[in-house]
């Protein structure tokens, strides 16, 4: 059976389709957190929808599972295949295509392997911008974005990966090509189903292409960097800033002292961008669009000047040009790897409501470092959406597996116990893949659970389609 589904598969997609190199594979059989490694029958990667229509068609005859894959920087291990063998990965990687850009509309028509770095640069090249940014942006996939309906660091004001998709196409369990790909801003034709896609995360149907809404281009940004004494006080700069600048206002990230020195001891050349010590920092983004350029300086001076005279900040400094912008971003974007860098860790990407986060983090830090000693709990990232990335770091000397296995499911238990007692998310942005199934089926809502499960097998009652992953 697996020598004629290889023979057959092989025969469809032609040599640059299919492959079972143990090498070839290695790379995509471990996701990016280092958390799971799982094994494949083999990896396909079809160049068309039609390709993959009918390998989908093959798949269900023999009753082959399918993991979907993009870029592989998932951070729930949605992307990696378990131990038995018997998976297809699919990756979608080399339908890579920017169909159409329509400087009209405002719309990208890209394939599912398009990456988020290439999109961006497509786009602006045309005048015009697409608003999400993460840091995996030059490995993550216009289909794995959709997939885990990511978020990123522009959320604040252009919404999650949800509120971008116009129109998508798919192919779905039995090899049937959804087609919704046309976006059409009215259409009431019941059901939503493309929304019904976006976040699924490879487990209704394998996303083959998207029209994605653009933006047009900035005219400019100021990028502000300031010092905090609390996480409270961040939060009161962020309705400060929301308050002033009002739709101007694109991103605001904080990051505690520690997060910043591990960024710097990782990143090559990297610097505090502050003297003296500041237990938090944010970072946060004003832009101008079509024009307004001109007074953005002094929109972010006041800014700042209201903040300091309210007591909000201790110090802050405005990036001076676009290099200078940038590398600020970068020591945002580099908080993942530089603690990646750092040893085990367990990682929670919760959300609680915006206003309860200071306190949610003021509570759960030292529950968790007193429950468990020498670990160090830290919060970070997108607090405008009420969204942190909480991780806590093993004690120095842990052994990686044996204490991720013991202290660290515990630790992570806690932290779902703690979020969902304050009203929150245990996955805000990242999904829920392989790292959070249980967890799901532990804490979350009897009802709404059970209503997925339904969804999933009237569209996949094979169960093939990405198995073992959020359900
Ligand atoms: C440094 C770093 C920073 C990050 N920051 C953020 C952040 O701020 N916000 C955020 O939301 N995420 C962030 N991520 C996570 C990651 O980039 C996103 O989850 C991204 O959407 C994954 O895209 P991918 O193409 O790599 O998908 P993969 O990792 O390959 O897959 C992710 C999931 O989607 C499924 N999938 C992939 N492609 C398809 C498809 N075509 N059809 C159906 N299912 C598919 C997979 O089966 C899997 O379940 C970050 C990652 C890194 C490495």
């Amino acid at each position: 059976m697996r020598e004629a589904f290889l023979q057959q598969a092989a025969a469809l997609l032609g040599p640059k389709g299919l492959t079972d190199d143990a090498d070839a594979m290695a790379p995509w059989l471990t996701d990016w957190r280092g958390r799971f490694t799982g094994r494949a029958l083999a990896m396909a990667s079809p160049a068309s929808t039609a390709e993959l229509s009918a390998l989908v068609k093959l798949c269900a005859s023999h009753g082959v599972p399918i993991v979907p894959q993009g870029g592989n920087s998932g951070m729930s291990g949605g992307a990696t295949p378990d131990e038995s063998g018997v998976a297809l990965i699919v990756s979608l990687r080399r339908m890579a295509a920017i169909r159409q850009i329509d400087p009209a509309a405002r719309t990208a028509t890209c394939e599912a392997g398009v990456i988020l770095q290439v999109l961006h640069e497509a786009a602006e090249a045309q005048g015009l911008r697409f608003p999400l940014s993460l840091g995996g942006k030059g490995s993550a996939t216009v289909g794995g974005l959709i997939s885990t309906n990511a978020g990123g660091t522009q959320v604040l004001r252009h919404g999650s990966m949800r509120a971008l998709v116009l129109g998508l196409e798919a192919v779905l369990a039995d090899g049937a090509v959804f087609d919704a790909l046309v976006p059409l801003k009215k259409d009431n034709r019941g059901f939503d189903l493309k929304q019904l896609l976006i976040g699924s995360e490879g487990t209704l149907g394998i996303v083959t292409a998207a029209a994605l809404k653009l933006e047009p281009a900035i005219a400019a940004r100021a990028v502000l960097w300031a010092g905090l004494d609390s996480l409270a006080k961040a939060r009161e700069l962020l309705l400060l800033a929301q308050r002033q600048a009002g739709p101007a206002l694109e991103g605001f990230e904080v990051m505690p002292a520690h997060s910043l020195a591990a960024v710097i001891a990782h990143l090559p050349g990297a610097r505090a961008p502050l003297a003296g010590e500041h237990n938090w920092h944010a970072l946060i983004e004003l832009v101008a669009d079509a024009d307004g350029g001109d007074v953005l300086p002094a929109r972010a001076e006041q800014l700042l000047e209201t903040a300091f005279e309210q007591g909000l900040i201790a110090d802050a400094t405005i990036a001076a040009s676009e290099d200078q912008a940038e590398r600020l971003w970068l020591l945002r974007e580099s908080v993942a790897p530089a603690e990646r860098a750092q040893g085990p860790a367990v990682q929670h990407d919760i959300s609680v409501p915006v206003d309860r986060m200071p306190a949610f983090v003021d509570a759960a830090v030292p529950a968790i470092e007193a429950a468990w000693p020498g670990t160090r709990a830290v919060g970070f990232g997108h607090l405008g959406d009420g969204n942190i990335h909480f991780h806590v770091i093993a004690p120095l000397g842990a052994d990686p597996v044996a204490w991720q296995a013991g202290d660290g499911k515990a630790i992570s238990r806690e932290v779902h116990d703690i979020v969902t007692q304050w009203g929150g998310s245990i996955s805000a942005e990242h999904g829920i893949g392989q790292l959070k199934r249980d967890e799901l089926a532990r804490l979350g809502d009897p009802v709404a659970l059970s209503l997925m499960r339904r969804v999933k097998a009237a569209l996949d009652p094979q169960g093939l389609l990405n198995p073992g992953k959020l359900l």
